[in-house]
C-alpha cells in the first residue's frame, strides 16, 4: 500500500474494523493526514506537535500515532498532475482515520469540490459538527454557554446529489416537457431544473448514528429538522422515517414527544432518550431562543449545511467549529473553514478548528484522555486571553498570537493528566 507521497511509516499499524463496525486501534496506529492548501500547511505545522504532546501526555509514550501524509489538493497536483489521485482513495479506506486540512476547489469548468468528491466516493455520510461555547470567546450571543449541541448531517443526498439542468438546455426543456406530458406539472419553460433524492436507507443510517451517539454519550433529546410541511415526500419523509428507525431498533430506549405527555406527565424518565422533531426555519428560532432544549440534531443535507454555520456562530465563528466526515468503512476529521489562501503562509489564521477536530478524532479512537487535553489547554488558553487575530479583533485586552503560538499556549496549559 502506497501513496503518492509515499508508502505509510514502517514503525505504526493499520487500524481495523471489528465485524460490528466498531475501530479496532492499535498502540501505534497509523493516521492519515492531507496537508491542505492555502493556509492548510500552517494549521498542519501547527496542530500536529499538540496531538503528540496531548497523546504524549495522556499516555507517557505507551501509546503514538505514526502519521502517514496522503496525496490531495494542490501539494498533489504539483507531484502527479492530479487534485484527487486514485491512490488516495484507496489510502484512505486503509488507514480508516484520516485527518484533514482544507481544499482549495480549483474554479473552472466542469470542477466538483475535492471535499464532496472526498464525502461521496467514500460514503462519508454522517457530517457531524459539534457546537458547543468556549468560555471567553467572544460571541454575538447573551448567554453563548447554552448552545451545547451535535449536528448529524446527511453527506449524499438531498443538494449534494448535485441533479441540476441549466435553463435553457435541451435537457431542461425535455425534462419540463416531459413533466408537463406525462405527469400534468407545469414548469415556466425557461427555468432551470434540480432534483432532490431522499431516501429511507440514508435517512436511516444518518438518523441511526445520531440516536446511537446520543445514547453513549449521556445526552437526552435528539432532534429530526426538516421541511416536511412544505416537501412532503422528501423533508417529510426524512423525518417519517427517522421515527421509524428509532421506533424498529431503539424502542426501549426513545421517549417520543406525544409519549412524553401522554405516558410520562411530561418528565423523560431516566436512561432514556426524547425524540422529536422541529421544522427547519423554527428550529433556526428555537437555536437562537431556546438553545438549552436542543443536544443532537439530525438533518438533510441542506439545512444541515445552513444551521452548521448558524450556530458556529453562536459560539464563536468558523476559525473554532470542528468536524468530521464519518462513514461505516472510514472517517475524515477536518477543519470547517476553507483554504484562505489570502492568509496562506503568514502563520496566522486559528487552528482551533483543526485542533478541536483532532480531539474529535482523538475521542473517536477511544482516545477520550488525550482528547480532553486538547480541549482544556485551548480554554485555559482562551480564557488568558491569548487568541489569533479574527478573535482578537473582537475582544479588548486580548494577547494576539499567531497560529503556531496559539498552538504552543495550548500545549502549555494542558493539564498534566491524572
Ligand atoms: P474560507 O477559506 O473559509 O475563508 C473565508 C474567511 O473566513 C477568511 O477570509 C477569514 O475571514 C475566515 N477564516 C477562514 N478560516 C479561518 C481561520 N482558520 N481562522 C480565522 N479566520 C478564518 O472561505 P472561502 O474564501 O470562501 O474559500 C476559500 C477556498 O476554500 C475555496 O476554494 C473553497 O472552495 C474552499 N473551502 C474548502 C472547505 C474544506 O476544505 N472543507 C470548506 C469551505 C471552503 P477574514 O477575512 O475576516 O479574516
Amino acid at each position: 500500500m502506497s501513496n503518492v507521497f509515499g508508502g505509510p511509516p514502517a514503525e505504526g499499524a493499520w487500524i481495523t474494523l471489528t465485524e460490528t463496525g466498531a475501530l479496532n486501534v492499535p498502540v501505534h496506529p497509523i493516521i492519515g493526514f492531507i496537508e491542505g492548501d492555502g493556509v492548510g500547511p500552517d494549521l498542519w505545522a501547527a496542530c500536529r506537535p499538540v496531538f503528540d504532546s496531548a497523546v504524549q501526555k495522556a499516555f507517557g509514550g505507551s501509546r503514538t500515532i505514526s502519521w502517514w501524509e496522503l496525496a490531495a489538493g494542490e501539494k498533489s497536483l504539483a507531484a502527479c498532475g492530479e487534485h484527487l489521485p486514485q491512490q488516495t482513495f484507496e489510502a484512505i479506506k486503509q488507514a480508516v482515520v484520516v485527518i484533514k486540512g482544507p481544499l482549495t476547489t480549483p474554479v473552472g469548468g466542469g470542477f466538483r469540490s475535492l471535499n464532496v468528491t472526498l464525502r461521496q466516493q467514500l460514503d462519508l455520510y454522517a457530517c457531524v459538527r459539534p457546537v458547543r461555547y468556549i468560555p471567553g470567546t467572544p460571541s454575538p450571543m447573551k448567554r453563548p454557554g447554552d448552545v451545547d449541541m451535535v449536528i448529524f448531517r446527511e453527506n449524499t443526498e438531498d443538494v449534494y446529489a448535485g441533479i441540476e439542468w441549466k435553463s435553457g438546455t435541451p435537457d431542461a426543456h425535455r425534462l419540463i416537457d416531459f413533466l408537463e406530458t406525462n405527469m400534468g406539472v407545469r414548469v415556466d419553460p425557461t427555468s432551470g431544473i434540480g432534483i432532490k433524492p431522499i431516501s429511507p436507507h440514508a435517512t436511516k443510517r444518518l438518523v441511526r448514528r445520531a440516536l446511537r451517539y446520543a445514547l453513549e454519550h449521556g445526552r437526552r433529546r435528539v432532534t429530526i429538522v426538516h421541511k416536511g410541511n412544505i416537501m412532503k415526500f422528501t423533508e417529510g419523509a426524512f423525518r417519517d422515517w427517522g421515527y421509524q428507525v428509532a421506533a424498529e431498533e431503539y424502542s426501549d430506549r426513545i421517549v417520543t414527544e406525544k409519549a412524553l405527555s401522554e405516558d410520562f406527565h411530561g418528565k423523560l424518565p431516566n436512561g432514556k432518550v426524547l425524540l422529536n422533531d422541529r421544522i427547519a426555519d423554527s428550529m433556526f428560532q428555537q437555536a437562537l431562543l431556546r438553545p438549552k432544549d436542543y443536544e443532537v440534531l439530525a438533518l438533510p443535507n441542506l439545512n444541515g449545511d445552513y444551521l452548521s454555520d448558524a450556530l458556529a456562530a453562536q459560539v464563536g465563528g468558523i476559525g473554532m467549529a470542528p468536524g468530521a466526515n464519518i462513514g461505516d468503512a472510514c472517517a475524515i476529521f477536518e477543519a470547517t473553514h476553507g483554504s484562505a489562501p489570502k492568509y496562506a503562509g503568514q502563520d496566522k489564521v486559528n487552528p482551533g478548528s483543526l485542533l478541536l477536530s483532532g480531539a474529535m478524532m482523538l475521542e473517536h479512537l477511544g482516545w477520550g484522555e488525550a482528547a480532553a487535553l486538547i480541549v482544556q489547554g485551548i480554554e485555559a488558553a482562551i480564557q488568558a486571553g491569548i487568541v489569533t487575530y479574527d478573535l482578537a479583533r473582537l475582544m479588548s485586552g486580548a494577547q494576539e498570537v499567531s497560529c503556531s503560538g496559539f498552538a504552543r499556549a495550548v500545549v502549555e496549559r494542558m493539564p498534566i493528566a491524572t
